[in-house]
């Protein structure tokens, strides 16, 4: 598009997105549903792909697939460059170091990548300085109330295998978490506070910089659950200083079964592996492995190749754009379907924070009509949007619900779409009534 390969002098940081121009990009957004345009208001579900990520998947397939790292031929070779060059840019994209990226198959095996990291070095794995992170009964895993399951099962685990304490920092009802709860909550114990940088029912960015603060000031590991900001808000990692922290590629314009790990290096150089196998060791007797340093050491056997050059493609299309402009153009977005939402009667919204920074979703509850009826009606209409509890399920049984409706909005999504979703939010209630 001439948004994505416009130079960037040629554009301000502050230019509006033309989103509809944006949307030519993304092929499946031409789509019609039940008659209707397709208005598509579940990127924080999966988001949809513009051409330069389909295609450069597709190219490399066509073009350059081979096994990387071991090959003696040219497309392994090859392979193998663009492959390293997707990390790169993939570790680029959040401020990292190519070596500080691990390339995982998502959002949740990242998170359990960590968490059984962990819990192998508190059974006594790994090298010496993996005994600092070792787990010991009563030390405390910190987490929030507001956790997608990815970022809070995983730690129910690793405490139930090592005879730690899993505590939550609770959220007030307007969504944002309890930072006072929070400084009382982190203490002496306290060995991981793990966190979501943004709430993919609320879209609250939670205030992580005092996070991290907190969990410094007591030398606990911090864990940054990024799957609904990377695409939507400018990271630099390194600079917050967050220890760990993952995301999933098809949450951010690339491909399924690809995400990454990003680390501080002295941590990811302190965890031990948590798959074990080929591609990550440096020798091998019948008795005993040595493993390579990270990244490779956390990517046993073949990796996602393909969807990492494709994930690559995504984010060098959203640094195209640019995060600043996507925010803005989000935000505006988000504030759009708010002004709209509660002049419709019977609507509640989910962590209505007045003035709190946030990503373009809502979640809402429809008085007296079922979520997933609710959904239905709209998709009637053309309206993709999500229902139920969004993989978090204790956040819903805080405001009282078993299900909501969820329309979350990126980059491609127009004003005009907004406007079709809520013209046809405010006919739910009627319909049902
Ligand atoms: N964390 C958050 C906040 C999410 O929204 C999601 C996806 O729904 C995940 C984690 C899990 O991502 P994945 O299913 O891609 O591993």
């Amino acid at each position: 598009s001439a948004a994505a390969t416009a130079p960037a002098a040629a554009r301000s940081q502050c230019d509006p997105l033309d989103a509809a121009a944006i949307a030519k990009d993304f092929p499946i957004l031409a789509e019609q549903v039940n008659g209707h345009p397709l208005v598509y208001l579940d990127s924080a579900a999966t988001s949809q792909r513009p051409r330069a990520a389909l295609d450069a998947e597709r190219d490399f397939l066509e073009h350059a697939n081979a096994a990387v790292h071991r090959g003696a031929h040219t497309l392994a070779a090859e392979a193998t460059e663009l492959f390293e060059d997707a990390r790169a840019a993939v570790a680029g994209f959040v401020g990292a170091a190519p070596e500080q990226l691990v390339w995982t198959s998502g959002a949740t095996m990242g998170l359990n990548l960590v968490a059984y990291s962990i819990g192998n070095a508190s059974v006594g794995r790994g090298a010496p300085a993996s005994a600092g992170l070792a787990l010991r009964p009563g030390d405390e895993i910190v987490t929030t109330a507001i956790e997608h399951h990815a970022n809070l099962i995983p730690w129910q685990e690793l405490a139930a295998r090592t005879g730690a304490v899993l505590r939550h920092i609770p959220a007030h009802d307007d969504g944002t978490l309890d930072l006072d709860a929070a400084a009382e909550l982190i203490g002496e114990r306290t060995r991981i506070v793990a966190f979501t940088h943004v709430s993919n029912v609320l879209g609250i960015v939670n205030p992580i910089a005092e996070l991290i603060a907190l969990a410094q000031r007591v030398g606990a590991l911090t864990v940054m659950d990024a799957c609904q900001s990377a695409p939507h808000l400018s990271l630099d990692l390194p600079a917050l200083g967050v220890d760990l922290a993952v995301f999933s590629g098809h949450k951010m314009l690339g491909p399924y079964g690809v995400g990454g790990l990003y680390g501080r290096a002295e941590v990811l150089e302190a965890m031990p592996p948590f798959l074990t196998g080929g591609s990550m060791i440096t020798t091998v007797t019948l008795d005993h492995a040595e493993y390579l340093p990270p990244p490779q050491r956390f990517e046993a056997g073949t990796q996602p190749i393909g969807p990492a050059i494709g994930l690559a493609a995504a984010v060098r299309y959203l640094d195209g754009i640019g995060l600043d402009r996507i925010h803005a153009h989000e935000s505006m977005l988000a504030e759009r379907m708010r002004a709209g939402l509660v002049e419709i009667p019977g609507i509640r919204l989910l962590g209505d924070a007045a003035g709190a920074p946030r990503v373009g979703l809502w979640a809402f509850d429809v008085e007296g009509v079922h979520a997933h009826d609710a959904g239905q009606f709209l998709d009637a209409r053309g309206v993709a949007v999500r229902v139920g509890h969004h993989c978090a399920a204790p956040l819903h049984t805080r405001y009282g619900v078993t299900a909501s409706v969820r329309a979350s909005a990126a980059l491609y999504n127009t004003t005009g779409d907004i406007d079709t979703f809520l013209d046809a939010v405010s006919g739910i209630r009627p319909y049902f009534g």
